[in-house]
């Protein structure tokens, strides 16, 4: 008798979680069914105005350098991953990169704010302008207090995503929020994202810039560095901390630090990052004296070339992942190494002698 009423127990039991089970599957289905009506309501994406939709899907990794004038701004696509760093100046040249690329009523995977100046964050909130249907699902920023009311509407967006649309908000000091300095993302395609945190000590914004190290998809061929405005105080963190050894900071393309500025590059970092081709994102008509003088005649000495978004336009990067391996470098300009109107001598300390 009471082996039978065991039995009928356990019976019981096993038909509770069965039940149980079907619930939860019934519930999910429901939901993934509320979530593709959702999608399909969605308005149809503007129609292009460049060519830059022909953007593979596949293994290749496509890194773009966008000419937003003086600032920053990245898009990389692997796969089916999508990644940004920065936002440049102006959120009018930015939304319209966003449409060129296709990237209405679309997923960016991961968003990089380098640092808080506007040339880097104000086109972000582009991102967020409800008509675009664009979901982040990562944010990534220093979060450091900043006095700018156009930076806090930006991290409003993002927290405001955080409760409606799942946005993962991460602090790069801790970018994996695991306690380590640096988080790795592999992309769809195969390729690697290294997001490093910045100099704790970083005494003001530009020192204060997250590193971001890209690994193509067949990690031999294709590697590139990317800080922000970082200048000769976290460059050398970088060393100190001991970035040189992991994640590695010896790569092929270097994105100049601060849009070429004397600040922002010295021969030792240059040993260490050993590249063979600069891209530099700078602005024509820019009051800075971007590219400064001294930062190209220490470019030049460490036989670095470089492409510049000024003069070049656009310069767009390709590794192709497969058995080819290597990568192309395309300007929307051509030539190579070029001056421009706004390169001046600067006079600030620390770059007289430009050889550091
Ligand atoms: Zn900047």
């Amino acid at each position: 008798m009471l082996r039978r009423t065991l039995a009928l127990s356990v019976v019981m039991v096993s038909l509770a979680f069965l039940i149980e089970a079907q619930q939860q599957r019934s519930k999910r289905a429901r939901r993934a069914t509320q979530s593709g009506e959702r999608r399909s309501s969605k308005k149809p994406a503007r129609p292009p105005v460049t060519s830059f939709v022909n953007d593979s899907d596949g293994r290749e990794l496509i890194v773009r350098l966008l000419d937003v004038g003086e600032g920053d701004a990245t898009y990389m696509r692997n796969g089916s991953s999508r990644v940004i760093i920065d936002g440049g100046p102006d959120p009018e040249t930015f939304g319209r990169y966003l449409d060129s690329l296709g990237l209405n009523n679309s997923t960016i995977d991961v968003v990089i704010l380098s640092h808080q100046h506007l040339d880097h964050y104000s086109g972000l909130g582009e991102l967020f302008r409800t008509a675009r249907h664009i979901h982040v699902r990562y944010f990534f920023e220093n979060k450091d207090p900043a006095p700018a009311a156009t930076l806090a509407t930006l991290r409003d967006s993002v927290l405001s995503r955080v409760d409606h649309d799942s946005l993962v908000y991460r602090d790069t000091d801790d970018p994996c929020f695991d306690g380590r300095s640096i988080c790795t993302i592999t992309m769809t395609g195969g390729a690697r994202l290294h997001i490093i945190a910045p100099f704790p000590g970083g005494d003001k914004a530009n020192n204060r810039s997250t590193a971001v190290k890209v690994i193509g998809p067949d990690s031999a061929s294709f590697t590139m560095w990317l800080a922000g405005d970082a200048e000769h105080e976290e460059i050398n963190w970088f060393e100190t901390v001991g970035y040189r050894l992991n994640p590695g900071m010896s790569v092929d393309i270097l994105k100049a630090d601060h849009h070429g500025s004397c600040n922002g590059v010295t021969l030792g970092y240059l040993a260490l990052i050993r590249p063979t081709w600069l891209v530099v994102s700078v602005g024509a008509r820019n009051g800075y004296g971007h590219m400064h003088k001294q930062a190209k005649s220490i470019y030049r000495s460490a036989g670095v070339q470089w492409y510049r978004t000024d003069r070049n336009g656009t310069i767009t990067i390709r590794s192709p992942g497969d058995a080819r391996g290597g990568f192309t470098i395309t300007p929307e300009r051509t030539g190579t190494n070029l001056n421009g109107p706004g390169d001046r001598t600067s006079r600030q300390a620390g770059c007289t002698g430009g050889t550091r």
